[in-house]
C-alpha cells in the first residue's frame, strides 16, 4: 500500500473551519496541480481530512468500533478474496488484473453502468474503472456478500473522487 499525504494549500492552514488561511482560489489550485494527472490516476481512494477539533475527542461522538473490531472484519473480508482467487496468481482485489476482473468477476449490472457512464462523461479514465471496480470488490468483501452492488460501485466512486461519503451509504458499507 502506498500512501501520500499532502497539506491543503500552500500554508497548511486550509480547512472548512475557519483557519486563518490566506491563500487564494487560485494559489491553492495551483498547489493541487503540483500532482500530475498520471499519479492522481492511480491513486485509488481520496480522503480530505479536518484538523481535530474538541468535538472529535468527545467519547459520544467517537467512533463506535475498536482496533480489533476493524481487524476481523479485515481478515474475514481478505480471506474472501484468497478464497474467490484460489489457484490464481494473486490474492487480493487490488493484485487482480482488470480483463479477468471484468470477464470472470463482475460487479453487477447496474453498478458497470454506474461506472461506464463516468467514463463516458470523461470523468474516469479506464484505468480509473478497473481500479474503481477493484474498490468495489473490496467493499463488498468487507459487508460479506457475494457481488458489489451499485451502492459498493457509487461507495468506490466517492471514495475515489475525494468526495463526502453519504450517510445511507455509509450505513450500509459498514
Ligand atoms: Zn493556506
Amino acid at each position: 500500500m502506498v500512501v501520500f499525504a499532502c497539506n491543503p494549500c500552500p500554508c497548511g492552514q486550509f480547512s472548512g473551519r475557519g483557519r486563518s488561511c490566506e491563500c487564494g482560489p487560485v494559489e491553492r489550485r495551483n498547489y493541487r496541480k503540483r500532482m500530475s494527472g498520471p499519479i492522481l490516476d492511480r491513486i485509488d481512494i481520496t480522503r480530505h481530512v479536518e484538523p481535530t477539533g474538541p468535538i472529535d475527542r468527545d467519547p459520544r461522538v467517537a467512533s463506535p468500533e475498536s482496533s480489533e473490531q476493524v481487524r476481523a472484519r479485515v481478515t474475514a473480508a481478505r480471506l474472501r478474496q484468497l478464497q474467490r482467487y484460489d489457484g490464481r496468481p494473486w490474492r487480493t482485489n487490488g493484485q487482480a488484473p482488470g480483463a479477468l476482473l471484468e470477464r470472470h468477476w463482475p460487479m453487477e449490472r447496474a453498478a458497470h453502468v454506474l461506472v461506464d457512464a463516468e467514463v463516458y462523461g470523461g470523468r474516469l479514465t479506464r484505468r480509473g474503472a478497473t481500479r474503481v471496480h477493484r474498490v468495489a470488490w473490496t467493499l463488498a468483501d468487507l459487508r460479506g456478500v457475494d457481488i458489489p452492488t451499485k451502492d459498493d460501485a457509487a461507495v468506490a466512486l466517492r471514495l475515489r473522487q475525494g468526495h463526502p461519503l453519504m450517510a445511507s451509504t455509509l450505513r450500509r458499507v459498514g
